[in-house]
């Protein structure tokens, strides 16, 4: 049961991530949340160096879309200044915006990775869609105000994960 929020594969960063794998793999589709994960929950608009490098994972052939539950007004300036296709208020774990962007782009699960920093929203969203779960650790310490009490959850499902020797923070795999 506790295995639903797994990653399958869990990196430092979005920077850090094994993309040569992920190609071998089949992924042409990156899910990318946004909060603590693109950018800091009070960072506006994203930064050259995140601008430069998801510029560079579209180079590779990557269709990256920004799947947020954050409200559209916080997810368009990213959109724009990204030239990304993106869906907000998405309602992580829910699989209905899931199935609405596979069915809008075609892909099929094994065809998707998402990229998130939270085992209750990105992970198990992704997982419960059998699409590749791909965990980060926050940009920064603060989290927005819906995200507090998923972090204690969080805590409790980490502590379970690990005493089943599952998972292990800031063990790194991919
Ligand atoms: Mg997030």
């Amino acid at each position: 049961m506790i295995e639903i929020f797994r990653p399958d594969v869990y990196s430092k960063s979005i920077f850090d991530v094994n993309y040569k794998k992920l190609k071998e793999k089949g992924i042409k589709c990156i899910l990318l949340d946004l909060d603590n994960t693109i950018a800091p929950v009070n960072i506006e608009k994203p930064d050259n160096k995140m601008k430069k490098f998801l510029y560079e994972l579209k180079e590779k052939g990557f269709h990256l879309i920004i799947m947020s539950n954050s409200p559209k007004k916080r997810v368009e300036p990213f959109k724009n200044e990204l030239e990304l296709d993106s869906a907000a208020f998405s309602m992580k774990p829910r699989k209905a915006k899931y199935m609405k962007i596979l069915k809008t782009f075609g892909y099929k699960p094994e065809e998707v990775a998402a990229i998130g920093d939270q085992l209750l929203t990105d992970v198990l969203g992704a997982n419960r869609m059998q699409i590749t779960s791909i965990l980060v650790n926050p940009m920064s310490k603060k989290d927005g105000i819906s995200t507090n009490l998923n972090r204690i959850i969080e805590r409790m499902i980490i502590k379970r994960l690990e005493k089943k020797e599952l998972f292990e923070r800031g063990k790194y795999y991919d």
